[in-house]
């Protein structure tokens, strides 16, 4: 078995990602991350399981004797949210996440509030989180720094796990879980995700949801993607040489009404100008094609998914918000339920809450 402790940082540094899966896994036979760093890291089989722990979460949560017995299974933990870049609903469904399995929880938001203010890098201050918690669960606008931390911290005398919150404009893999488990659940009763046509929209040079959900999809049987963005923000070379690799079937546009006639889910995106390398850069862009209102919905199908990881400025209109097919809401109370199952299953918890007698 691959083991963290034996590879220096520079030799796994140097691993594609799928080399460094083994690395950062639970061991003992369970491939369920203990680290959880980008989507490459989970197969189908993971899917299954997290989508089906979801699922017992949500039930066992329901009568307050469950509730209860929830709130006890990781009552012996803590856990560090450790967030250097804004969030709402990522930090508010992680902490949730936290409260329903009875971890007590710190949080740094701002780093002028931390010694980072005083000169301390972010990987000694992480380091110092290690000492006091048992998870850290990190937002930060720096692409390799969970990674480095997820080594640093394996290697320290208290090893802990990270939980990748958002990297930069890299990934966001329990953002890609979550959206995973939407799809699961709108296609579950309508033949399942298989097969299916997912269009992503917007700012796809930048957005990390997408790269972590495209990636994610690749699991699925036949899945067809199709981005349809502005040629300035068109989808990453990477995401599609990845896609081309595997065989996984794409097609890149500016046509957004073409794609919706066709699509079975739709997730939109809006422009990540907080990168823009200069100012008023993305304001330069013509993106009113790219948004998703009353004629877009017209073309939808009945059995349609219409997606959004928020924050949304206009790329959605509202007059969309209490459509059947808008799923946006369901996605913030569903990362709720998946981080809930990433956690528990982080710490071993699987097969105990999946048995359990509630
Ligand atoms: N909330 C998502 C993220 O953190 C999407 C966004 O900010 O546009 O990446």
């Amino acid at each position: 078995m691959a083991n963290i402790t034996e590879i220096s940082w520079e030799n796994f540094e140097a691993l594609s990602l799928d080399e460094k899966k083994p690395y950062l896994q639970r061991g003992g036979g369970d491939t369920m991350p203990y680290h959880t760093l980008f989507a490459q890291q989970f197969d189908r089989d993971l899917l299954e399981r997290l989508c089906a722990l979801s699922n017992r979460i949500r039930f066992i949560n329901k009568s307050k004797e469950g509730a209860l017995y929830l709130k006890s299974v990781l009552a012996h933990k803590r856990a560090m949210l450790y967030f250097s870049q804004p969030s709402s609903r990522t930090f508010l469904s992680h902490l949730a996440a936290c409260q329903l399995l009875g971890i007590t929880t710190g949080s740094v938001r701002d780093a002028a509030t931390s010694s980072e203010f005083k000169g301390e890098s972010r990987e000694d201050s992480i380091r110092t989180f290690s000492s006091y918690f048992d998870m850290i669960i990190m937002r930060s606008p720096e692409q390799g720094l969970a990674e480095k931390m997820a080594w640093e911290l394996s290697n320290a005398s208290r090893p802990v796990p990270i939980l990748n919150a958002g990297s930069g404009k890299d990934q966001h893999p329990t953002q890609a879980l979550l959206d995973i488990y939407t799809l699961v659940r709108s296609f579950e009763e309508k033949g399942g995700l298989d097969g299916r046509t997912v269009v992503f929209c917007g700012d796809l040079l930048r957005g990390r949801t997408v790269r972590s959900l495209s990636y994610l999809l690749t699991n699925f049987k036949d899945v067809k993607q199709i981005f349809v963005a502005p040629p300035a923000l068109r989808v990453p070379d990477d995401v599609v040489a990845s896609l081309a690799a595997k065989g996984v079937s794409y097609e890149i546009t500016e046509d957004l009404k073409a794609a919706v006639k066709v699509a079975d889910a739709v997730y939109m995106t809006r422009i990540q100008d907080e990168w823009d390398e200069s100012k008023g850069e993305s304001a330069r862009i013509d993106t009113s094609r790219f948004k998703f209102g009353a004629e877009e919905l017209a073309l939808l199908g009945p059995d349609g998914a219409i997606m959004h990881p928020l924050p949304r400025r206009d790329e959605i209109a509202t007059c969309c918000d209490r459509d059947p097919r808008a799923m946006y809401w369901r996605q913030m109370r569903n990362g709720m339920w998946i981080r809930a199952a990433l956690i528990a299953s982080t710490f071993g918890l699987e097969k105990e809450i999946m048995n359990c007698g509630y």
